[in-house]
């Protein structure tokens, strides 16, 4: 029997005493850290972090709760999901768990089910998960080949507006970008995304009209006013390598819009002095870089009978330290690119400490779920424990990064606008009507 991390006082204006924040997901409030993790109080009032005080300095007179030295982090931001393909894998499983695989599944699930109604119920079932584990902001990728994109941009506005108090939302155009020179097609797709509010992304694939490809896709999306978040060189082939192509394609046409790149895993593979130029291009060009650890290990190296030989990710230290901002996220969950996950960014962050070693010390990495992706996603109000911002937090038992890092933390407590939520996940039996498909 464990005892209850605390008991949050039940009024409008509260202390969280003794609390341990990371100071890196902190502003406006220093004190001595070890290993990044700094001891404070904070004083909460009409669902505001009204102040964050020295460990002990709280008001007296406050009602509070006691942490005992409890982590507090701000709610998590989820950079790179697709919530239009989870959880069919009970449905469509990838039956080698491979690229090819899930290429292939996912299309076949999607010309036969993927109705609005199908995904509606997938992605709402998604988002009260990713909301229960503590999550407020999500980028969702989504398969737009026609007619799929009116479908799915619909549904994700309707589920926006309806998320709102809970989960800020964005979504990306994601297609093959040998689309671009289809031009009704392409033109149809950059529409939805403009009535929508997205962005436009897609799968880069090398090939001699590369650059003519990126030109059509940087000049339209300059002429629109929209940002642009591409899937590139998700595979462990050393000759790709189009993220070098992207950034010197940005900056050709002095592309003035938020540029964000997931994956990257071919980088890994290259040599040193290739891949230092081309990390060198990406960090002047001002592109982001996520990560997304699980579903790259997962995928990557993979062949039936054979133990994979490297990790799939991404030059992730190599990027950060030459100033590119870096961030990891979900991506898949329960489906053929990735038969698990939960997006829940505990489980991300805590397996990327291992895939990535983001570890020894741990002193900024707690950024890489919170700070970070909110920054490249445009929204610094989140993520972060600022006063004046809202008390949306996520308290947990563990105290050091050992504790932290080696349970679930499946009994921490998510608190929205000061309010304790319920944070019960979904029961997957909400799927089974959708699973008959
Ligand atoms: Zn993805």
């Amino acid at each position: 029997m464990t005892a209850a991390i605390a008991t949050l006082p039940d009024a409008d204006r509260f202390a969280l005493r003794n609390a341990t924040l990371a100071a890196i997901a902190v502003d406006g409030f220093a004190a001595p850290a070890r290993e990044g993790l700094v001891k404070a109080d904070l004083v909460i009032s009409a669902g505001r972090i009204e102040t964050i005080l020295p460990q002990g300095s709280a008001p007296a007179d406050l009602p509070a709760a006691d942490l005992r030295d409890g982590m507090v982090w701000p709610c998590f931001a989820d950079m790179h999901t697709h919530l239009d393909k989870g959880h069919i894998w009970d449905r469509r499983p990838n039956p080698n768990g491979d690229f090819p695989g899930a290429l292939d599944a996912v299309r076949a699930d999607r010309e036969t089910n993927w109705s609005a109604g199908d995904v509606r119920a997938r992605m709402e079932f998604s988002l009260k998960s990713a909301y229960a584990h503590g999550t407020s902001l999500i980028r969702t990728h989504l398969d737009s080949l026609p007619p799929q994109h009116r479908i799915s941009f619909e549904v994700f506005s309707q589920l926006r507006e309806e998320w709102a108090d809970r989960i800020a939302l964005q979504a990306v155009a994601l297609f093959p970008t040998d689309m671009i020179f289809d031009t009704a097609a392409f033109a149809d797709i950059v529409e939805t995304v403009r009535q929508h509010g997205g962005l436009l992304g897609g799968v880069t694939q090398m090939g001699p009209d590369l650059d003519a490809r990126l030109d059509m896709l940087f000049r339209t999306a300059d002429d629109n006013g929209i940002d642009i978040d591409l899937h590139v060189d998700e595979t462990q082939d050393r000759a790709v390598l189009t993220l070098k192509t992207i950034a010197e394609a940005k900056l050709r046409n002095r592309f003035e819009g938020a540029v964000t790149v997931g994956h990257c895993c071919s980088l890994a593979r290259q040599d040193e002095d290739i891949a230092s130029a081309t990390i060198d291009l990406v960090a002047r060009a001002g592109i982001s870089v996520v990560s997304l650890p699980m579903c790259n290990m997962y995928l990557q190296d993979r062949a039936p009978g054979r133990t994979p030989r490297y990790r799939g990710v991404t030059l992730f230290h190599e990027l950060a330290a030459a100033g590119v901002p870096t961030a990891i996220a979900s991506d898949n969950t329960r489906d053929p690119f990735y038969a698990y996950g939960d997006l829940d960014p505990v489980e991300v962050f805590r397996e990327a400490v291992r895939i990535l070693h983001l570890d020894h010390p741990l002193d900024t990495a707690a950024r890489v779920v919170t700070r970070t992706p909110a920054d490249i996603l445009g929204r610094a109000d989140l993520s972060r424990i600022s006063a004046g911002g809202r008390a949306d937090l996520v308290i947990f038992s563990a105290r050091r990064w050992s504790e932290f890092l080696s349970r679930p933390q499946v009994d921490r407590i998510v608190m929205r606008n000061g309010k304790r939520i319920d944070r019960s996940l979904p029961d997957y039996r909400e799927l089974d009507p959708i699973m008959k498909a």
